[in-house]
């Protein structure tokens, strides 16, 4: 969601100290703006991530609350506040001021939800990481129960 509610442009905070991992899609298509990939982005435990300087993200305009190359940014970033927590699944992570803020959207939840298990299948193909497809779910049906307009959803 990063940017799409203007209360994202004074607020800017996970933009800063980014831990974003990058798929191999999100390197080649901001290479693609003319960016090296070395420049922006780093090897950080075990995964590609975009690099930080002074404490925020190498994209991040502070100045102008905007980033630099919003229409290509990351999926991670389009998805969040929207998380996989290893231990309870799909979550909104409780860093975002604006977290419930989908949870009055619910058809732009489904979406999130099906950009975020994209991602997440890309992970496992891309880093080897393992998903507990169970928990994700689980923890679906659980978030789309609670979106306050959704509609019944099958899993
Ligand atoms: S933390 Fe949330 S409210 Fe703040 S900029 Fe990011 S998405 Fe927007
Ligand atoms: S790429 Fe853009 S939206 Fe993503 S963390 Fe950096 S400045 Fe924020």
């Amino acid at each position: 969601m990063v940017f799409e509610h203007t209360y994202c442009r004074t607020c800017l905070r996970c933009c800063r100290n980014t831990e974003m991992i990058l798929l191999r899609c999100d390197l080649e298509r901001i290479e693609g703006l003319g960016y090296r990939c070395d420049d922006f982005a780093e090897l950080r435990d075990s995964f590609i991530r975009l690099r930080n300087v002074d404490g925020r993200c190498i994209f991040l305009d502070e100045s102008s609350g905007s980033c630099r190359i919003y229409d290509a940014r990351p999926l991670g970033c389009r998805i969040y506040p929207l998380i996989y927590d290893e231990d309870t699944g799909i979550r909104f992570d409780s860093e975002c001021p604006l977290a419930s803020y989908w949870m009055f959207n619910c058809s732009e939840l489904v979406k999130g939800i099906n950009e975020l298990m994209y991602f997440l299948r890309r992970l496992e193909i891309e880093y080897g990481y393992k998903v507990n497809w169970s928990l994700f779910y689980s923890s679906k049906k659980r978030l789309l129960r609670s979106c306050t307009n959704s509609e019944p959803q099958t899993s």
